[in-house]
C-alpha cells in the first residue's frame, strides 16, 4: 500500500551568523546554504527511505524557485506528479541562525496556504488502504477536507498537528492517527501529563493518539479503551533536533503502509528519529535506505 503525503514543500535560505543583527543593522554571514524544506517534503522522504511507496502532493509557485524543488525532489527519489504549480512565489524561508545554534525565521508560504489538495485530485490515485498524512502547514479547512475525503475513500489517515497555531479544529477531519509533540499536545488538550493527553486525543478522534516528547521518547495509545504506554528514546548525541519529528511521522506512515503494526512501526519511528538528531538540517536529516534495510530488513 502506498503514502500519500499532502502537505507543503519549499526552500530554505539558511545564513549562518557570529549573533542576529539588531535592527537596521547588515552582518556578513561565514555561511549560508539553500535547502529544501516544509514538513510535507521532509515526511515524504523519511516515508520513501523508509521502505514506502510515496507521494507528495502539494504546490509550487510559477517561478525559478519552483525548478529548484522539483529537481531537489526527483534527486532525492521523490517523484514530482504531485506538484500543483500556481501563480504565486514559492514558498520559501530564510533562516538565520547564530553561534549558539538558535534561529529565527521569516517565510512566505503563499502556496501552502493557497493550495487546495482538491485541485492536485491525490484521491484519484489513493486506493482502500493506502496512507495518507497530513501537517500543519495547510489552512485547517483544505487539512479538515483532505483527512475527511481519506477516511471515506477507506485510506488510513494520519495528521500530525504540527504547526498547530491557532488551529486545534484540524481534529475535526477526525484522523485514525494523530501525532503531536509535547507543547502541541498541551496545546491541544490543556493537558500537563503526557498520559493525559494521550486519553485525552485518543477520546477526541475515537483513534490512535503519540505524543512524542523530544529525548524522553513517546508516550502512546491506539484508541480511547487502551491505557497510555511509554517508550524510552534510543540514546543518541543530539546536534541538531529539528526534522526529528517529521522523520518520526514519515517512518510511522511508511511502516503502517508496509502492513507493521501499530507500536513496532513507532518503535521503528522512534530509532529513525534518533538518528535524524544527530545529523543537521531538516531534509533527509534521517536514515537513508540503506541504513533501513542494514539495521531492519
Ligand atoms: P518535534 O521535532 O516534532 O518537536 P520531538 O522533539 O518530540 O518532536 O521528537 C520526536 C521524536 O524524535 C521523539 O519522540 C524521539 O523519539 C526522537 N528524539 C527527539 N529528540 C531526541 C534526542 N535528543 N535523542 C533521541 N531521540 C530523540
Amino acid at each position: 500500500m502506498a503514502v500519500h503525503v499532502v502537505g507543503n514543500v519549499g526552500l530554505d535560505t539558511t545564513f549562518r551568523l557570529a549573533r542576529f543583527p539588531k535592527p537596521g543593522e547588515t552582518l556578513n554571514a561565514s555561511g549560508v546554504g539553500v535547502a529544501l524544506g516544509g514538513k510535507g517534503a521532509n515526511q515524504a522522504l523519511a516515508a520513501l527511505r523508509a521502505g514506502a511507496e510515496v507521494t507528495l502532493w502539494s504546490a509550487v509557485g510559477s517561478d525559478a524557485e519552483a525548478a529548484v524543488v522539483r529537481r531537489g525532489l526527483l534527486d532525492a527519489g521523490l517523484c514530482d506528479r504531485g506538484l500543483l504549480v500556481l501563480p504565486l512565489p514559492t514558498d520559501r524561508s530564510a533562516v538565520l541562525v547564530d553561534a549558539d545554534g538558535e534561529n529565527q525565521i521569516a517565510s512566505a508560504v503563499a502556496c501552502a496556504l493557497a493550495f487546495d489538495p482538491v485541485s492536485s485530485r491525490w484521491f484519484e490515485r489513493a486506493q482502500g488502504g493506502d496512507v495518507l498524512v497530513l501537517q500543519g502547514n495547510l489552512t485547517p479547512n483544505a487539512t479538515r477536507a483532505a483527512l475527511r475525503t481519506g477516511r471515506a475513500l477507506g485510506l488510513r489517515t494520519i495528521l500530525n498537528a504540527s504547526p498547530l497555531g491557532t488551529h486545534a479544529d484540524m481534529l475535526d477531519g477526525m484522523p485514525h492517527v494523530v501525532v503531536v509533540n509535547r507543547v502541541e499536545g498541551e496545546t491541544l488538550t490543556g493537558e500537563h501529563a503526557p498520559d493525559r493527553m494521550v486519553e485525552a486525543l485518543c477520546g477526541r478522534i475515537s483513534g490512535a493518539a503519540v505524543v512524542t516528547l523530544g529525548a524522553e521518547g513517546f508516550v502512546f495509545a491506539e484508541g480511547p479503551d487502551e491505557r497510555p504506554r511509554s517508550r524510552a528514546a534510543h540514546a543518541a548525541r543530539a546536534v541538531d533536533t529539528s526534522g526529528a519529528g517529521d522523520v518520526f511521522c514519515g517512518t510511522l506512515a511508511a511502516r503502517l503502509s508496509l502492513g507493521h503494526g501499530f507500536e513496532p512501526a513507532l518503535r521503528l519511528a522512534g530509532w529513525a528519529a534518533a538518528i535524524a538528531v544527530t545529523r543537521a538540517g531538516t531534509f533527509g536529516c534521517g536514515p537513508d535506505r540503506g541504513e533501513f534495510q542494514t539495521w531492519y530488513e
